[in-house]
């Protein structure tokens, strides 16, 4: 009983209800900081995704002007004394970008001792090509040198930027198509920019194409087969990049239909002993220009890639504002609806609580109640209280349903089957000392009553009989009207003695009854008794015996009490 109340108490409800509120709030936590630690770090890769290709852009971008700058000083270098003024300028334009661009590229990015090596070899290299600037090629081995000493300076920044390239890749390997594709067109740029200078002093010099020359110009072409073979396959570019293909076939034939057919023709020339065609400036002038597209493929693909990545970014931070807004609407949400529960639910019902207890107990509550408290005091009261009623109603109106179900309508008393549950019960109870008696009363020759007075005055001493029964009876006793004019007492009493008087109490009070008929007509009533007792017997069989020896009394000139060892009239 004491654990039943402790359970309901409000301070226990309280418990149970922050108990699971602070349950809800480590969880919906540990929900919230997985989902938001997913989309931020999505959104952190895709910035450094940007950032990292922004930093590859400026790299690569020195790359080909190295390329550039390089196909210019050749020019330089080659050009006759007339155009040296034009050359020069154009040289200076593009040194210019070179370390413009060089200057962008951000400190630490690249290795800074091979970045050093570069400026220091393109300083040299820039000395021995300023050389050229306003005398004409004399020595080839000079010029040579003058065309090496710039290659050299590409190769410096080439290593540079590979480390740079494996290091990007080992932070996002996702990024290994794109990376590989960009590489290979900054490689490209180089390599046919290289090609070309194979031809420069042999054609300077009108001198046939050296060995050492003819062995570059082959591996520089298989080079540049193996990069275009590379920069054929296709990853998720496809996608966001579908005119680079295009793009790219394009600048191929441009290529062979230009620079590497001019290659191929010097290149017969040289083999047959013939004269060269096209002497070495307009070489150097026609080959640099059927490069020019290269540029614009490079700068497509980075700048198309480097978009992929922003949108790709945008997406990511897109997913974490949603995330973030979600998540606070959540909690927004879920604040107020407890705050709503704590405030209109709980609290209301812990201070009606409080004031009903204090209320009972006698307290005044004025102090505690406002007016709107006092309302809902009042409100709460007039619900419990026709809660009350019609909880009360209903006990009435099943008590009703269980009694009609029990009693005979016209005498109130049990009728057949109360009788046998309630007999059999008592008859349970008794012993050898204290057996069960069971009197079976039949009011003799009923039937000439009803037909004599008629059915109503019938029905009155059928009432009167069962009210003299009532009257005679102890709490305990069982009166039942078994049916017709059939009655049946069962109690439990110790000796015969107290049961014959008891019965012949009965016998003479149903003698004395006074009726009247219709008309007023006096006439009196006698009834039967067939009585029997035992116990550790079935209610049946004492039925039987008790209507056997009523039987007995019947015949034996009714009035009578029969089954008892002194029954008398
Ligand atoms: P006996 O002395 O042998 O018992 O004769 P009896 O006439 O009392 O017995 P019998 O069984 O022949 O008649 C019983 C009558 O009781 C017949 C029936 O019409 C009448 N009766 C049965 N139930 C009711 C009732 O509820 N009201 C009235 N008024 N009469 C009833
Ligand atoms: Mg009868
Ligand atoms: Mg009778």
């Amino acid at each position: 009983m004491k654990k039943l109340k402790k359970a309901s108490s409000p301070s226990n409800v309280l418990r149970y209800l922050w108990g699971s509120a602070t349950a809800t709030l480590v969880l919906t936590s540990i929900l919230s900081w997985w989902l938001l630690s997913g989309s931020w770090q999505a959104w952190n890769s895709a910035r450094n995704d940007v950032l990292q290709f922004d930093n590859f852009y400026l790299v690569l971008q020195v790359s080909n002007d190295l390329a550039s700058e390089r196909a210019f000083s050749n020019e330089l270098v080659l050009s006759p004394q007339a155009s040296k003024a034009k050359t020069w300028q154009a040289l200076q334009e593009s040194r210019q970008i070179t370390d413009s661009d060089l200057q962008k590229v951000p400190a630490n990015l690249l290795s800074q001792a091979l970045l050093t090596a570069t400026v220091e070899q393109l300083k040299r290299s820039r000395l021995s090509v300023n050389f050229y600037q306003d005398r004409v090629l004399q020595d080839p081995v000079e010029a040579q040198r003058a065309i090496n000493a710039m290659v050299e300076a590409t190769d410096f920044y080439h290593e540079a930027l590979f480390q740079h390239t494996s290091e990007f890749l080992l932070l996002e390997p996702s990024a290994l198509g794109p990376i590989l594709r960009a590489q290979a067109l900054g490689e490209l740029r180089d390599a046919t920019g290289r090609l070309g200078s194979q031809l420069l002093i042999p054609l300077a010099t009108r001198t046939p194409i050296p060995l050492h020359n003819d062995e570059a110009l082959s591996r520089g072409m298989e080079r540049i087969n193996v990069l275009w073979w590379l920069l054929r396959t296709q990853g998720d570019e496809a996608g966001y990049l579908p005119g680079f293909q295009k793009q790219l076939e394009n600048t191929r034939q441009q290529f062979e239909e230009q620079g590497v057919r001019l290659i191929k023709m010097l290149h017969a020339e040289s083999g047959n002993g013939e004269a060269y065609s096209v002497d070495a400036e307009s070489f150097a002038m026609r080959y640099h220009a059927s490069l020019s597209s290269f540029d614009d493929l490079l700068n497509t693909y980075l700048t198309g890639v480097k978009k992929h990545y922003v949108h790709a970014q945008q997406k990511a931070l897109l997913h974490l504002v949603m995330v973030i807004a979600i998540l606070i609407l959540l909690c927004l949400l879920t604040s107020g609806l407890i705050y709503y529960i704590r405030t209109r639910v709980l609290q209301p019902i812990l201070r009606l609580n409080q004031i009903a207890t204090g209320i009972i107990a006698g307290d005044h509550q004025d102090a505690l109640m406002d007016e709107s408290t006092a309302k809902e005091v009042q409100e709460l009261f007039s619900s419990l209280g026709t809660l009350g009623n019609k909880l009360r109603e209903q006990t009435h109106l099943s008590k009703k349903l269980q009694r009609q179900s029990e009693e005979d309508p016209l005498t109130h008393l049990f009728n057949r089957r109360a009788f046998d549950a309630l007999a059999g019960n008592l008859l349970l109870k008794a012993s050898q000392a204290t057996p069960a008696w069971l009197i079976m009363i039949d009011v003799d020759r009923f039937k000439s009553i009803n037909d004599t007075w008629g059915h109503p005055t019938g029905d009155k001493v059928l009432v009167a009989l069962a009210a003299t029964l009532k009257k005679f009876s102890r709490p305990g006793d069982v009166i039942a009207r078994l049916g017709g004019e059939e009655f049946a007492v069962m109690f439990l009493a110790p000796g015969h003695q107290d049961v014959m008087g008891y019965t012949s109490r009965i016998q003479n009070e149903i003698r004395r009854l006074r009726f009247a008929g219709p008309k007023g007509e006096a006439f009196s009533i006698t009834a039967s008794f067939g009585v029997t007792s035992g116990w550790q017997r079935e209610l049946g069989d004492m039925l039987a015996e008790a209507d056997a020896v009523l039987y007995e009394a019947k015949n034996s000139g009714r009035d009578k009490i029969c089954g008892l060892p002194t029954s008398h009239a």
